[in-house]
């Protein structure tokens, strides 16, 4: 079994086009979907009806899809992230409104071996770090491999004899082990908003049988997805920080 697991689309149809296209060519046949399809972007009912198309096998809600939806009022969110979810809210269709309502709060067991979440597996708001946060993660983890989303940066924490370690991706397909000893929590970075410097777009796809992750980084037209974000009246920094993945 070949699990494709995106997370933090945030509305940029270009990126996450070029994700699917990328994980199409090296096949998968679950997706899990970890939260925050929209906010930021300028396309939220065309990644909204991509996603509903691909009939994730589980897909789960992130804050700012809480938000988007009128389920949060985004008082802690800063005013470009407050911006973009009102002016969200005001655009999805009916039906994409409720789909993002009726999402389910993580964390979420999706099988035997594989539980995700959008922050952590303790609270699904929740910034997962390195550090104390990834070892209360790894605790609260209630499956061998957690993924999780949120902070925008790929990362494989994993339970060591000596502690915590923190593995950062730094190959365009970067692999990490899965064996029976050690617990995961993975993070396959952003589809729509990268934050770690490097503005490709990030997911990955863990293969069952091999028992390998491999977090991936494909290029897409940043440049387009900027040219909409502008066009819609969002703030311009949300179109800046797509060119330098921060
Ligand atoms: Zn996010």
């Amino acid at each position: 079994m070949r699990y494709l697991i995106i997370s933090d689309i945030h509305s940029n149809l270009e990126a996450l086009e070029a994700v699917l296209t990328a994980a199409h060519a090296a096949g998968w046949e679950r997706l899990l979907v970890l939260g925050d399809l929209v906010g930021y972007g300028a396309d939220p009912n065309a990644v909204v009806d991509r996603v509903r198309d691909l009939a994730p096998t589980a897909v789960i809600r992130g804050n700012h899809d809480k938000a988007a939806s009128g389920l949060d009022d985004a008082a802690d969110f800063n005013p470009g992230a407050r911006a973009a979810a009102r002016w969200t809210f005001e655009r999805l269709t009916p039906g994409n409104r409720e789909y993002l309502r009726a999402l389910a709060a993580g964390p979420m067991i999706v099988d035997e071996h594989i539980e995700i979440c959008h922050g952590s597996p303790f609270d699904e708001d929740e910034y997962l770090f390195v550090g104390d946060d990834a070892a209360a993660g790894l605790e609260a983890a209630r499956a061998a491999l957690c993924f999780f989303g949120h902070t925008h940066i790929a990362v494989v924490f994993s339970a060591e004899p000596s502690g915590v370690a923190a593995r950062v991706p730094d190959e365009d397909e970067w692999v990490a082990e899965v064996d029976d000893v050690r617990r995961l929590l993975v993070n396959p970075g952003s589809v729509g908003q990268p934050r770690d410097g490097d503005p490709r777009a990030a997911f990955a796809i863990y293969d069952a049988v091999r028992r390998e992750i491999v977090l991936r980084r494909v290029p897409y037209p940043i440049e387009r997805a900027q040219e909409k974000i502008l066009a819609a009246g969002l703030p311009r920094a949300l179109a800046a920080r797509l060119a330098v993945g921060r």
